[in-house]
């Protein structure tokens, strides 16, 4: 992948101040720069080649934590309009100053995605949404496409087993308006395993039940649901 050599250096400064600032406040497990690099920065910018993170489109990035691939996406594409999403204040606090830091035109939400999915001024609102390491399929589609606009796209980074999960959480993307459009494999220097990010189109209005209350995505996933709903189905046959 190629970098300019300017946003390089400011992408190895947010590593360095990452890593810094998590010596006081645990931000991330990833304490070595060498690493660091790979799987946060390099992986983050994964989601260029998708084609969507380009141009003054508006993106929110969900349980950015440190802020990846938010921070990392906003640094290397100054024109896209980023809103991280963060539930814990402490991290909140941490990305607030750096975008100060980085003189970054990006803005923090401090809330849980099932309370800003439902709030009229951000549901159905992005072009792009964002998740990276946050929750199961089911959870992360019912967190992430209620956001997005009717058109716009929602990218995951998964793991190996992407195939497969997308495949079991087919009825739960149409459920919510979404399409699965491609799996895009990929590796990182250095790392053996196969990554796959996970792009799905928003092709129609999600139902205003969706996200249900805080918790439930998680606790009671879509996928897991519906498991359980047809086992029902076939028991009382
Ligand atoms: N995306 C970052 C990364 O890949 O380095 C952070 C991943 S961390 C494992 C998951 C983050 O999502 C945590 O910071 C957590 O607070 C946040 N999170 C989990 N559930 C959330 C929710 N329902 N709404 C907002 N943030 C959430």
């Amino acid at each position: 992948m190629e970098i300019a050599p300017e946003i390089e250096a400011r992408l190895r400064a947010l590593i360095d101040e990452v890593l810094r600032v998590n010596q006081q406040f645990n931000l991330t497990a990833i304490r070595d720069p060498d690493e660091a690099w790979p799987k946060h920065v390099l992986d983050s910018l994964q989601a260029l080649q998708t084609g969507y993170c380009e141009g003054r489109k508006s993106l929110i990035d969900v349980g950015s934590g440190p802020g990846f691939p938010g921070l990392a996406l906003a640094i290397a594409r100054p024109e896209l309009k980023v809103t991280l999403l963060e539930a814990t204040r402490k991290k909140c606090d941490f990305l607030r100053a750096t975008i100060t830091q980085f003189e970054l035109g990006a803005r923090v939400l401090n809330e849980r995605a099932e309370v800003t999915g439902q709030n009229r001024v951000w549901r159905e609102r992005f072009d792009v949404v964002t998740a990276r390491a946050v929750g199961s399929i089911g959870e992360i589609c019912e967190l992430t496409l209620p956001l997005a606009k009717v058109g716009g796209h929602v990218i995951l980074w998964r793991g190996q087993r992407a195939g497969e999960e997308i495949k079991a959480a087919q009825s739960v993307l149409k459920t919510l308006g979404g399409v699965c459009r491609k799996t895009l494999p990929y590796q990182l220097p250095g790392h053996a395993m196969t990554y796959n990010l996970v792009v799905i189109e928003k092709t129609a209005r999600t139902p205003a039940q969706f996200p249900r209350r805080e918790g439930l995505p998680k606790h009671d996933p879509l996928c897991v649901l519906e498991a359980q709903e047809k086992s029902l189905e076939t028991e009382s046959k």
